[in-house]
């Protein structure tokens, strides 16, 4: 899509989003006349669409509607995020181009929550499209606790496992648990397809390492739906025709410098029935600009929700730096990270009784970051509780980032237990 297509179609969406009362008073005089006119309009946050929700961002025009979701996560008026049959058939489409492609006769274990969440119903469409098959194993049910959804993979010889990348862990461990080896025991399985949180390289890495199989990841949100999906080479590709992404400073004002970290501010470039102009995400990105060998100009690196990121003396901590730390370690799946006192802390469970840190190796990074840091190996089962798999399964969504009071009772907790 060249530039001058790209402008039309965003006029276009303009236009159309133009007539809901959200959009009627914000969006500028049209037609806007070069792609960089785009910075005149105001961006819009999660609580614009909060305030506005569940009917102010319908256009008139909007088609007939299909599918109502809600954003996930905060508290007081939820937001509303509505989908037309045109949407999700997009939707879908654009998820059946992933790298590892979705095939007849898969069978295909969905591992996200159902209800109000879109992920597992954009999955669902699009396996059933490719004449597929799938389990709907809903995460957040007493229906299918985690025995259950083991048993289900491995006696329905389930080829491809749909769930966000702590769930595909947290999986391999119940398996462990029930003296199952996760490389072995599910010869069926062929893919794990990841989405809800950012996939950092090292997490793929682990993942892999445990089940034996490739992971491919799916990025978006409910507000906007897919917005990128990984090729064969597992890079993450924006859909082109139908995104306009900036990536941009702290100020949202500012474009950043090819392949630094920035704030990715979204729109869309379809009539989609909810409309996104400008709407920022909250996610940290990175622009690759090299080509992949698929034929791709740029791939994303998404490198954490803002909101999460740990900040001390100025240093950035977001999720891919601190899984990128994790990765050097004998222990990888189960952490958790704070600050006290200006001092950074990380989490981890053993995964077996000899696990140790080298004191090289702390104090390689405190010298590399020039922070105090400190590396804390705790008994399995401090962070998740592997009593009650019930409650291990059914953990809402991952949280990896404690605030400074939880971090001191954590410490407190280890110190004296
Ligand atoms: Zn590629």
């Amino acid at each position: 899509m060249d530039a001058q297509e790209k402008l039309s179609s965003l006029n276009d969406v303009l236009k159309y989003a133009k007539t809901s009362t959200f959009y009627a008073k914000r969006l500028p005089h049209l037609p806007l006349r070069t792609l960089a006119d785009i910075k005149q309009i105001p961006i819009t946050t999660k609580n614009d669409l909060r305030q506005h929700s569940p009917f102010g961002l319908l256009p008139n025009a909007a088609e007939s509607l299909a599918q109502y979701h809600e954003s996930s996560g905060t508290t007081g008026r939820p937001v509303a995020i509505w989908y037309s049959e045109t949407d999700l058939d997009e939707i879908s489409n654009q998820i059946a181009t992933n790298g590892f492609k979705f095939k007849e006769k898969d069978i295909v274990l969905i591992r996200f929550p159902y209800a109000l969440s879109t992920i597992s119903h954009f999955i669902h469409q699009t396996v059933q499209k490719q004449n597929g098959c799938v389990v709907p194993a809903d995460s957040r049910t007493t229906v299918t606790p985690m025995p259950k959804v083991i048993d289900l993979l491995q006696t329905l010889h389930v080829t491809v496992l749909a769930c966000n990348s702590l769930q595909s862990i947290m999986l391999a461990e119940v398996a462990e648990m029930n003296n199952l080896n996760p490389k072995t025991d599910f010869p069926a399985l062929r893919a794990i397809y990841t989405a809800g949180e950012p996939l950092t390289p090292f997490r793929r890495a682990l993942i892999e390492d445990i089940w034996g199989v490739p992971v491919f990841d799916n990025y978006g949100m409910t507000e906007a739906g897919t917005i990128m999906v990984d090729c064969s080479f597992q890079q993450l590709h924006l859909f082109e025709e139908c995104f306009h992404v900036e990536v941009l400073e702290d100020d949202l004002q500012t474009a950043v410098k090819d392949g630094d970290c920035g704030n990715l501010v979204v729109t869309t470039l379809r009539k989609r029935a909810t409309p996104m102009i400008r709407y920022l995400t909250g996610d940290i990105v990175q622009v690759n600009h090299h080509p992949c060998s698929c034929g791709s100009g740029c791939s994303y690196q998404i490198r954490g929700r803002k909101d999460e990121m740990l900040t001390i003396n100025t240093v950035r901590f977001d999720l891919y730096a601190i899984e990128k730390m994790i990765s050097r370690l004998p222990a990888r799946r189960f952490w958790t990270v704070g600050k006290w006192n200006n001092h950074l802390y990380l989490f981890i469970e053993k995964e077996s009784d000899h696990d140790m840190v080298s004191n090289e190796y702390v104090e390689t990074l405190k010298a590399t970051f020039e922070i105090g840091l400190s590396i804390l190996l705790l008994e399995k089962g401090t962070l998740y509780d592997r009593h009650e798999s019930l409650s291990f399964g059914m953990k809402a969504k991952p949280r990896y980032y404690l605030t400074d009071q939880e971090t001191e009772s954590l410490l407190k907790q280890i110190i004296n237990p």
